[in-house]
C-alpha cells in the first residue's frame, strides 16, 4: 500500500449524519453543501454572529439539511436519540477586525464551544474535527510552516484572543483524544477566500475585490511586502474532507502554497478586474505576520490532495459573487 492510499474516501455518505457548527458562515456553508451533495444529513448550528441568513437559505433547498439557531457556548440543541457520525467544529469569527470588536466571544467559542462539541462527540461516538488556523504559528520564524513548528505567538497582543484560543482548542481536542478516546482530527487552515464571504468582512480579499469593483483606493497595510498564500474555498473543502477520512489525530496544514506579497495581490486584482483603483498605503496593524505559506507535505503524503483552482479563476468567481450583491 502506498502512502497516498491511507485516506480512503467514501463514495457516498447516505445514511450518515454530519453536524457542522458555524454552518451559516463562509467556509462552513460550503462544507455543509459538500456533505449534502454526498447524500449525508447535515445538522447546522449557528448564532449568526458573523454568519448570514442567506448562507442558510442557500442550503435550505436540500431536504437533508436541518438548521438550529444556537450559540454553542450556551449549550447545544436537544439531540437525544439522534445518531451523529461526524462533527465539524468550525464556529468562530475569523477576521482580524473581529479580534478587536468581539474578542471575548472568540475566546468563548474556541474554548467553551469546542468543549461542548467534544462532549457531544464523546456521547455520540462521533468523529470530531477541529478547525484550527495558521495563526497558531503567529509571526512565524520558520518558512514555509510545517506542522511540527510550535509557533511564535504574542500571548497578550491584539490577535491573541484568536491565536491563543485556537491553540487552546487544539490542546483540548488532543486531551479528549487521549483521555476520553474520542476519535479526533485537527486542521490548520491557511488564508481561504471565495463566494459567501461577507463583503465587509475586513479580510484582504473581500476588501481588495470590493474596492477594485467600486474604483476605490486599494488599502494596503504597511508597504505590502508581507505575504500570504490564498486558497479557494472548494480546494479547502476537498482538503477538510480528506483529513476527516485520514487516521491521524495530529494537526494537518491545509491551504494552497502559492505565495503572494500583499502588494502583488492588490496589483493582480486591479489588473484582473480591469479596475481604475489606485493603491494607498496605510499603517500596518501590530503583530501582522510577515510571511505565511503552508508546507503541505503531510496531507500530500497520506492523500491525493492538490489545490486545483488558480488565483485568477478563484478571484474571478469571488468578484462575480460580490457583484451579485450590488
Ligand atoms: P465565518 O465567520 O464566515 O464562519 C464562522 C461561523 O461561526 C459564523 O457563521 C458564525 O456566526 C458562527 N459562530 C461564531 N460563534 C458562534 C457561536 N458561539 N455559536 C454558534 N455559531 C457561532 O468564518 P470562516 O472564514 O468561514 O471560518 C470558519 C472556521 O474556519 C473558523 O473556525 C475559522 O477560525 C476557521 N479558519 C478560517 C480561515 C479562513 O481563511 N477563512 C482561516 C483559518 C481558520
Ligand atoms: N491587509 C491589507 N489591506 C486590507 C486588509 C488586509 O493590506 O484591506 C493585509 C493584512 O495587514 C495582512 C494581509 O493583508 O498582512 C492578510 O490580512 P487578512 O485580514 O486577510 O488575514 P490575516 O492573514 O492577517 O489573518
Amino acid at each position: 500500500m502506498t502512502a497516498s492510499q491511507q485516506v480512503v474516501l467514501p463514495d457516498s455518505l447516505e445514511g450518515k449524519t454530519v453536524l457542522v457548527a458555524g454552518s451559516a458562515g463562509f467556509v462552513p456553508s460550503h462544507l455543509s453543501e459538500h456533505y449534502l451533495n454526498l447524500g449525508a444529513k447535515v445538522i447546522g448550528l449557528d448564532n449568526f454572529i458573523t454568519g448570514s441568513e442567506s448562507n442558510v437559505e442557500a442550503l435550505a433547498g436540500y431536504k437533508n439539511y436541518e438548521f438550529h439557531k444556537c450559540d454553542v457556548t450556551k449549550g447545544l440543541p436537544n439531540l437525544d436519540g439522534v445518531k451523529i457520525d461526524y462533527i465539524y467544529s468550525l464556529a468562530s469569527p475569523a477576521s482580524p477586525i473581529d479580534f478587536q470588536v468581539i474578542p471575548e466571544e472568540i475566546m468563548s467559542v474556541n474554548s467553551i464551544g469546542t468543549w461542548n462539541l467534544l462532549q457531544l462527540a464523546k456521547e455520540k461516538g462521533a468523529r470530531f474535527l477541529e478547525a484550527s488556523t495558521s495563526e497558531v504559528y503567529g509571526d512565524p520564524e520558520i518558512h514555509p510552516q510545517k506542522e511540527d513548528y510550535w509557533g511564535n505567538v504574542n500571548p497578550i497582543g491584539l490577535r491573541s484572543c484568536y491565536d491563543e484560543s485556537k491553540r487552546f482548542a487544539e490542546a483540548l481536542t488532543m486531551t479528549y483524544h487521549r483521555t476520553h478516546k474520542v476519535d479526533t482530527r485537527i486542521i490548520r487552515i491557511f488564508n481561504t477566500y471565495g463566494p459567501r464571504m461577507r463583503p465587509n468582512d475586513g479580510r484582504v480579499i473581500p476588501n481588495f475585490i470590493n474596492q477594485a469593483l467600486k474604483g476605490e483606493d486599494i488599502t494596503i497595510y504597511g508597504d505590502g511586502s508581507q505575504t500570504r498564500s490564498f486558497c479557494f474555498v472548494s480546494d479547502l473543502v476537498a482538503a477538510m474532507h480528506r483529513v476527516m477520512f485520514s487516521n491521524d489525530p495530529t494537526p494537518f496544514n491545509i491551504g494552497n502554497p502559492d505565495e503572494y506579497s500583499i502588494k502583488e495581490t492588490a496589483e493582480l486584482i486591479v489588473k484582473l478586474l480591469d479596475s481604475s483603483s489606485k493603491l494607498t498605503f496605510l499603517e500596518l496593524p501590530k503583530d501582522d505576520p510577515k510571511r505565511r505559506r503552508p508546507d503541505l507535505t503531510k496531507i500530500q503524503s497520506v492523500s491525493d490532495y492538490e489545490p486545483k483552482v488558480s488565483f485568477e479563476d478563484g478571484m474571478r468567481q469571488t468578484a462575480e459573487y460580490f457583484k451579485s450583491l450590488f
